[in-house]
């Protein structure tokens, strides 16, 4: 008996890696054709200050397949393991660049941020390919901000430092994403030109949940304030939420009570809208 239940549990786990692998192989080649395409879209969230102006906004990419949105929690990591992730990555580079001059001349202090994956931040000549991005379009890279994630502050090469150096040197800055979610190694952050970090949402909204979490939210914004950082609290999604991270010092707010993210064109129509009401 034991013997036949573990030959059921063999074909059953069979079954499922067969359909896995099946299912990454089709998503292969749509993301494929996708990208080839141009189905993927760029979209953007407003981040605001403390009196709930807009001061800045994260770019996210999106695709639509057929009449479906597939999220990026379902194709990033999969673009990041067949390197997909480069030619994604440049896609949203492109798209930012187009519009924050655009954002500038309405707001000259204006910031976008953009995702850029580990892999796409390890690729070869990544700080040249975005400066020439950037020059090829006419765009200056002062307001460009680039979110990247602890994994590659882990990683002691001192290629991510220089990279980063190089395109501070433009006028780029940096934000950790997802800040407390990953194995940061914060004696190197102290040496890393980042400016921000992002307390996850995940905190924020633990944090009002019970006192426990609510010392780990504030044990992480209090992190990033004493060394030196800016805060940028995401996942806002209510009244209560905001006003407690405002108290605690976060300086910018992300999230759905605030605004959603919408394609950039009608973002950028919104922002012109700001601007004539000002
Ligand atoms: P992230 O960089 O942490 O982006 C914030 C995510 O939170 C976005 O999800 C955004 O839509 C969502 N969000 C914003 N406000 C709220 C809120 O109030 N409540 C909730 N529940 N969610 C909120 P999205 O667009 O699905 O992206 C998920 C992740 O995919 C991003 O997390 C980022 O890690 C990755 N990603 C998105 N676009 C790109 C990209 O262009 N390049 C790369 N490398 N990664 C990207
Ligand atoms: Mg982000
Ligand atoms: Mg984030
Ligand atoms: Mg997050």
């Amino acid at each position: 008996e034991a013997k036949a239940n573990g030959r059921d549990q063999y074909s059953e786990y069979k079954r499922v890696m067969t359909a896995q692998v099946v299912d990454d192989f089709r998503r292969e080649e749509q993301l494929r054709h996708a990208i080839e395409k141009g189905h993927l879209e760029c979209w953007l969230q407003s981040k605001v200050d403390a009196n709930q102006r807009w001061v800045a906004a994260e770019a996210l990419v999106r695709w639509r397949h057929y009449e479906e949105w597939i999220p990026p929690n379902k194709f990033i990591p999969l673009a990041e393991r067949l390197g997909l992730i480069v030619p994604i990555g440049q896609f949203m580079l492109e798209s930012v660049a187009r519009i924050l001059p655009r954002a500038r001349a309405l707001f000259p202090n204006f910031e976008i941020a953009v995702n850029v994956s580990p892999r796409q931040f390890r690729s070869e000549h990544f700080a040249e390919n975005v400066i020439r991005t950037f020059q090829r379009l006419n765009a200056p890279l002062e307001g460009l901000k680039l979110e990247i994630t602890e994994s590659l502050l882990v990683d002691d090469s001192d290629q991510v430092q220089q990279t980063m150096e190089r395109l501070k040197a433009h006028g780029v800055t940096f934000s950790i994403d997802d800040f407390g979610t990953g194995y940061s190694n914060l004696r190197r952050l102290q040496w890393m030109p980042v400016g921000e970090v992002k307390i996850d949402r995940a905190f924020v909204h633990a944090g009002m949940q019970s006192e426990r979490e609510r010392a780990l939210l504030d044990t992480i914004v209090t992190m990033g304030a004493n060394l030196s950082l800016e805060r940028v609290a995401e996942g806002i999604e209510t009244i209560e939420q905001f006003e407690y991270l405002r108290e605690l010092g976060c300086q910018q707010f992300q999230g759905f009570y605030f605004h959603r993210p919408e394609p950039a064109l009608d973002w950028l129509k919104k922002l012109s809208e700001l601007k004539v009401s000002e």
